[in-house]
């Protein structure tokens, strides 16, 4: 390989809103066969909306405003874009009830803004959700928000009406999280993300390059089917746990495949490493910046096929 070829290709890209961080880099990305992708942040916008609060008829909260504000308390202390977008909400319905309240000459929801003091402790758990210790009254309780699939290993039985709910909002790849109080599940929230208007195109000029093309996710997987299918990939492996991204990108390396991995680096900094190619999406951390070898920063993912067909081309040039 003579570096100047090498070099001109990494210049070039760079022009193309790719940042290639080594001749090793783009060498990689002309022998890959199969391109991962992960969904919330890279095949979607990863701008979570909330669009329900479903509250469990025989739950241990009383009202839906409750349950909201309940959840907002303990996802404060997560960085997930599902926990933005549930403080998000939760901010705007104690703004708008304090308004109602003021009008009406009645003291704001302070009791509310209270429960966030009450939250004496908060975990996360990655790719799960987030376990917190309520101590309200001087009753110690634990709260619970995340996937079914951690309910279910909680030993926590969702009811029926809220069952019916999360499997009526996964159908069309929206994501449902439950909050459970002391085992007991106290409601739902769904909510949505946005695919990137540029992801069908993208996976559709990778396929036609020959790549096959894989969707990676922690979420549930009637949801990332949904996903998958709008965006036309050939392959969905959902609820797969951050931990285990990794070990899915090495059985499909054991498997004879050269992996291209591009990932925004929430939860799936391994994997971007443990791949024969990473790329990390401009929006990523600085941990995923670090694990990648290219750092992708146009914001359509028209990049991804971009870069691959560079590194292709400068190959080419060299042989
Ligand atoms: P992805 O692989 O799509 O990037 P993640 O691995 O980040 O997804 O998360 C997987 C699932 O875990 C989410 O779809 C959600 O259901 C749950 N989850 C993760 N973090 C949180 C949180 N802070 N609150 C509620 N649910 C969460
Ligand atoms: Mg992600």
């Amino acid at each position: 390989a003579t570096p100047t070829a090498l070099m001109v290709g990494v210049g070039r890209g760079g022009q193309l809103g790719i940042l290639i961080k080594g001749p090793d880099a783009l060498e990689a990305s002309g022998v890959i066969d199969t391109v991962v992708l992960d969904k919330t942040g890279t095949l979607t916008t990863g701008r979570m909306a909330l669009e329900r609060t479903v509250l469990a008829a025989d739950g241990p909260v009383a009202d839906a405003a409750e349950l909201l504000a309940l959840a907002a308390a303990v996802e404060r202390h997560s960085e997930h874009p599902i926990a933005r977008a549930i403080t998000e909400a939760a901010h705007a319905a104690e703004v708008a009830e304090g308004e109602t309240a003021h009008a009406a000459g009645l003291a704001g929801p302070e009791g509310r803004v209270d429960l966030a003091g009450a939250i004496t402790e908060a975990g996360a758990l990655p790719g799960q959700g987030v376990r917190a210790r309520l101590e309200r009254d001087g009753v110690v309780s634990e709260i619970l928000i995340g996937t079914p699939a951690l309910m279910a290993a909680e030993g926590t039985v969702l009811p029926a009406d809220i069952a019916k709910a999360l499997e009526a909002a996964t159908a069309d790849g929206r994501t449902g999280v439950v909050l459970a109080l002391d085992g007991r599940v106290a409601g739902a929230f769904v909510v949505s993300d946005r695919i990137k208007e540029s992801a069908a195109g993208a996976v559709a000029r990778l396929k036609a390059m020959g790549l096959r093309t894989v969707l990676l996710t922690g979420d549930h997987e009637v949801a990332a089917r949904a996903v998958g299918e709008s965006v036309g990939v050939d392959e969905v492996i959902a609820e797969v746990l951050p931990t285990d991204k990794a070990a899915t990108i090495e059985r499909l390396q054991a498997e004879g495949r050269r992996v291209a991995m591009v990932g925004d680096g929430i939860n799936d900094a391994a994997a971007l490493a443990t791949a024969n190619l990473g790329l990390a999406v401009v929006t990523g951390t600085d941990v995923a910046m670090k694990s990648a070898d290219i750092i992708l920063v146009r914001k359509s993912l028209d990049v991804v096929p971009d870069s691959i067909a560079l590194s292709r081309r400068t190959l080419r040039t060299i042989r």
